[in-house]
């Protein structure tokens, strides 16, 4: 790549960021993509790493080889901690902690979001989220780890405690999550523990609104509902989780003890979102989305392009398809662009919406018509695989998902080992390594930045 050209600065290799990249593919500029991982994440089955269903590697491939074709685009490893719109400036910082500067002439923000806690931030440590393969990674052991103990528990009342599993959210995240929990009590983990009952486990979805799913059609809700609870989970709706320590959760109502609680109720827009409202006259939203204009450009700055989860337009939901056109979409504009092209403002084309409830089931609601159980799981599974990157990880995801519904009680990836569940629950636990909902530390004035090529 030559420095002459026109620079495009991507930040986020996530469904945003990698469309726009590949939409650039025939344009004469230089793309570098920075993220603070080397992988690009298919987050909407992240669940099935948590479950021990799948691999990571098969929807986690490095960001670097999914864009090896692509000669006018390389990738970083920095996490971003500024913006400098004046100077057409982005800082990161170097896994070595050294800052790193990388000049654009184009920037495309999609950094996405992170879990929100509506302001019980002290929550995170005792109900993990999911976004990142290292957090599906901490609750698959912290799952595991709890069966685990209560194999070995004698006490009947501790035992119950290990054995309930408590996750605060039924949007589609938290109906995946509880539904393969279930199946792994149910189903898969009977016939392997000797002393426990692990069909006894107590598996509870806590919902603050009226119904699960609350953003589908009454009639899938309901299927949804009643087929979790023939799962055996008990859902709780209209139940918020007002307070949680080590030990217990507390609703609204009666108080549960469980050791194992995971979050799946809320998102909130990328800090720099907000970085950068506060740098322009743009206006942010509840969720902390910083509203662009029609073409998906900062006010006062045609030069940076913000899509995806952290951008608000049209009020289009935090979900795979808006990040995934506004990122194909702003690749072509910028082209155009440059090309001396006039570009039409974005439009989104819904392509409907769907969730798992468990193997063999699923609700979908697309091309104008309601489908449940077994079609629905179909159709689920293969609209999931088209979306996956190489047919490696096609295939693969094919293989594993017949395997496991072949033979009920496999699931390959069920490995944890004493330190990992020590460390999951220690009270108190560090969770330092994981990455905090807040700006990362800015480095030191001393540290020289490193001028990136
Ligand atoms: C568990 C889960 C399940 C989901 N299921 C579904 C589903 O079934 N269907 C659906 O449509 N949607 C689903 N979603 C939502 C969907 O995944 C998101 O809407 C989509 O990923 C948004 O794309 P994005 O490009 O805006 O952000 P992301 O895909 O999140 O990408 C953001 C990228 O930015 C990087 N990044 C963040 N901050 C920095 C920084 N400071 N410096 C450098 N890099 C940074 C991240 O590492 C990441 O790679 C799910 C989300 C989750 C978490």
């Amino acid at each position: 790549m030559t420095s002459e050209r026109h620079r495009v600065v991507v930040i986020g290799g996530g469904f945003g960021g990698l469309n726009a990249t590949r939409a650039l593919s025939g344009a004469d500029v230089d793309v570098t993509v920075v993220d603070r991982t080397n992988y690009h994440l298919f987050q909407p089955l992240l669940y099935q790493v948590a479950a021990g269903i799948m691999p990571e590697g098969l929807i986690a491939p490095a960001l670097r080889s999914v864009i090896t074709k692509q000669a006018n685009a390389r990738a970083l490893l920095a996490d971003v901690y500024d913006l400098d719109l004046g100077q057409k400036v982005v800082r990161a910082r170097q896994p070595d902690g050294r800052p790193l500067e990388l000049a654009y002439d184009t920037l495309v923000v999609a950094t996405g979001a992170t879990h929100s806690y509506f302001g019980n931030d002290h929550f995170a440590e005792f109900a993990p989220g999911m976004k990142t393969v290292e957090d599906a990674r901490y609750l698959r052991d912290g799952i595991l780890s709890k069966f685990e103990m209560a194999e070995i528990e004698s006490d009947p009342q501790e035992r119950a405690e290990w054995l309930t599993f408590v996750v605060i959210g039924a949007g589609p995240t938290g109906v995946e999550l509880v539904g393969q929990v279930a199946e792994l009590a149910h189903k898969v983990l009977p016939r392997d523990y000797r002393s426990v009952n692990t069909t006894e486990a107590r598996i509870v979805l806590l919902e603050g609104a009226g119904a699960v799913l609350p953003p589908f059609d009454p009639k899938l809700q309901r299927y949804t509902r009643k087929r979790l609870e023939k799962m055996g989970v008990e859902v709780r709706l209209n139940t918020l989780a007002v307070d949680m320590d080590h030990d217990s959760i507390t609703v609204k109502g009666p108080d549960g003890l469980a050791r194992s609680r995971i979050w799946a109720a809320g998102v909130q827009a990328s800090p720099l979102a907000r970085m950068l409202a506060e740098k322009t006259s743009a206006e942010i939203d509840r969720a902390g989305r910083v509203a662009v204009q029609p073409d998906c450009t900062l006010p006062g700055h045609p030069e940076v392009y913000v899509i995806g989860d952290m951008a608000s337009l049209n009020k289009l939901p935090g979900v795979a398809q808006p990040a995934i056109q506004e990122g194909k979409y702003v690749g072509k504009v910028i082209g155009a662009r440059l090309a001396g092209k006039q570009v039409e403002p974005f439009k989104y084309f819904n392509k409907g919406s769907m969730a798992t409830i468990g193997y063999n089931a699923a609700v979908a609601d697309a091309f104008g018509m309601k489908f449940t159980g077994f079609v629905g799981y179909i159709m689920w599974s293969l609209v999931h695989v088209m979306y996956l990157i190489g047919w490696g990880n096609r295939l693969g995801t094919l293989y594993t998902w017949g395997r496991a519904l072949v033979f009920s009680n496999n699931r390959a990836h069920r490995i944890i080992t004493f330190e990992e569940a020590r460390d999951e629950l220690a009270e108190g636990r560090n969770r330092a390594g994981r990455p905090a909902p807040i700006l990362p530390r800015t480095p030191a004035a001393e540290d020289p930045p490193t001028r990136a090529r």
